[in-house]
């Protein structure tokens, strides 16, 4: 899966090469790429023809393009889902369709914005625009309205996430990856984080104080921040290009996919355990496991 450094490189390339362009026509061949679209693929079609991208916008892992200037709530949006593979590319006029090619809107400066997906988790879907949830006034794809806002925003409130995190008695990492907690934190990341903070994954959110909460989302935006340093700069100017699988990114990792090499601050063997039908990825030495309590009740948590 793209994490959100990915999806932010194609957020800034779409930014780029395709704001500021009509979309003079449009066709959506994938079946799957329309899955979502009550309408299908004639209905995204329709609703996208003769339309000015204005934005390229994100939230978390979620991408859209905001088309005309009407940016109030209710006006369409194209969400874009890259799922597993999905790649969304410009290129120009008269370029040759490629393998997994399922929908492409033809720009009014004559290049191509082309959705491919070799496994077809992604798709499109144009939806309405609504106020997030959270009271903010934000805009967002109505389906998305629920997710909280990732570190990256200006909005965004590491202390009232710290506290939110703090209230809920289930472990952190659960808590990093929760979208409506905070958002764009997946499993290598909330992984890195807790081993930059020294935070056990297993451990309560309410376990911990406030201050090592706040220092656990500070190091979630930091190492986030690192892989777009890394991998923001090794893409073509014309490709707006995302592979999660493939990964383009060269990721500088601590923890995450190391199980038995050495943590790189204390030499102990990290460790892989299962965790939410994935795995975690952390140093036994730096990251002591919760130890378990008896509450009065005689029930079993851990701290
Ligand atoms: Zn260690």
């Amino acid at each position: 899966m793209p994490e959100l450094p990915e999806v932010e490189v194609v957020r800034r390339g779409l930014n780029d090469h395709v704001v500021g362009r009509r979309i003079t026509e449009v066709s959506v061949t994938g079946l799957r790429t329309a899955r979502r679209q009550p309408g299908g693929a004639a209905e995204i079609e329709d609703r996208l023809r003769g339309r000015k991208v204005t934005g390229a916008r994100r939230r978390g892992k979620y991408l859209w393009l905001t088309l005309d200037d009407d940016h109030a709530a209710g006006a369409d949006c194209l969400l874009v889902h890259l799922g597993m593979s999905g790649q969304m590319l410009v290129t120009g006029a008269g370029t040759p369709p490629v393998r997994h090619l399922h929908a492409r809107a033809i720009l009014d400066d004559d290049n191509e914005l082309r959705f491919v997906d070799q496994r077809t988790f992604g798709g499109w879907t144009v939806v309405p625009l609504a106020e997030a949830i959270d009271g903010t006034g934000v805009l967002l794809p109505a389906p998305a309205a629920h997710i909280a806002a990732d570190p990256f925003e200006e909005g965004f409130d590491a202390l009232a996430a710290a506290r939110l995190i703090r209230r809920r008695d289930t472990e952190i990492k659960r808590l990093l990856l929760d979208q409506t907690v905070v958002s764009g934190i997946g499993n290598i990341y909330a992984d890195e984080a807790l081993w930059r903070a020294g935070v056990h994954g297993r451990r309560r959110g309410g376990a911990l104080t406030l201050g090592k909460v706040t220092e656990t989302l500070g190091h979630a935006r930091d190492v986030m921040a690192d892989a777009l340093a890394a991998g923001g700069t090794s893409f073509d100017a014309l490709y707006v290009n995302v592979n999660g699988a493939s990964g383009y990114f060269d990721r500088s990792l601590d923890v995450y996919g190391r199980a038995g090499e050495p943590c790189s601050r204390c030499g102990t063997p990290v460790v892989r355990e299962d965790f939410m039908n994935r795995g975690s990825h952390f140093c036994p030495a730096c990251q002591p496991a919760p130890r378990r309590v008896r509450k009065a009740s005689g029930g079993r948590r851990t701290a």
